[in-house]
């Protein structure tokens, strides 16, 4: 039999995205000395955990499946990631990460499936492997695919905007510049990248998906947040744990 005691101790987790949420988002990235930190990331990171929150990092890693660079690229960084923050005084308790893509190229990464998001597989796992109450976690992002989770249960959304994002993500942030996006040198450098016209429609209809979430954020079991980055979302966090928890005077 399972400790009953233990069963009941829940713990609340925060839901990290990793690539421009913990740091800068350079696009498939997987050298250590192109990984620089947002500012404020360490100290969210740290209040974070001295708050009494699981640190769980949610990340899609599709440049495997593309052929980018591979698995043990991404774990070499994860483990420099990972001792770095412990270096720190920060503890990461587990990063998941999904490798697939359905249009990847290399096989066995090529397909659909539940953990990339806006899919919530990996969000579930984390929960099943460290007992996390989803009523009193949080999950952070810069994209609203890393909140999907908070469509299906009462885990609270920040939507991470402004500082810390780059440029062309920033540009992603209304329908105008969308448009504006679709068009600019940035995206026929992808396409000398060899981007084929299926890649291209699959990742349209990806943003579109994505646009419709901001349209469809009220259908969040709770209201969704906004934080310039994640010092400022940990700052919300701290605060409506304070509201919702009053120091007794
Ligand atoms: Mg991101
Ligand atoms: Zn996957």
């Amino acid at each position: 039999m399972e400790n009953d005691g233990e069963k009941t101790k829940m713990r609340k987790a925060v839901f990290l995205d990793r690539d421009g949420t913990i740091n800068v988002d350079r696009g498939y990235l997987y050298r250590i000395e192109d990984f620089t930190y947002i500012d404020g990331a360490a100290e969210a990171l740290r209040m974070l955990a001295g708050l009494g929150y699981l640190l769980v990092v949610v990340t899609n890693q599709s440049g495997i499946a593309r052929g980018y660079y591979t698995e043990e690229d991404f774990h070499r960084l994860n483990r420099w990631m990972l001792r770095d923050l412990a270096d720190k005084g920060i503890p990461v308790a587990k990063t998941y990460f999904c490798p697939h893509h359905p249009m990847g190229k290399v096989e066995g990464y090529r397909m659909e499936c539940g953990c990339r998001k806006p899919g919530t597989g990996m969000f579930w796992q984390a929960q099943r492997e460290w007992g996390i109450d989803m009523e009193r976690s949080f999950a952070v992002g810069d994209r609203l695919r890393d909140l999907s989770v908070c469509r299906e249960c009462g885990v609270q959304g920040i939507l991470l905007g402004g500082e810390g994002l780059s440029r062309r993500e920033e540009k992603l942030r209304t329908e105008k510049a969308f448009q504006e996006e679709w068009m600019s040198p940035e995206r026929k450098v992808f396409q000398e990248e060899g981007m084929s016209l299926e890649e291209e429609k699959l990742q349209e209809g990806e943003r579109n998906r994505e646009r419709e979430m901001f349209r469809e954020a009220e259908g969040f079991v709770r209201p969704l947040w906004t934080a310039g980055n994640l010092l400022g979302a940990a700052w919300k966090i701290r605060d409506s744990v304070r509201v919702s928890h009053p120091v007794q005077g």
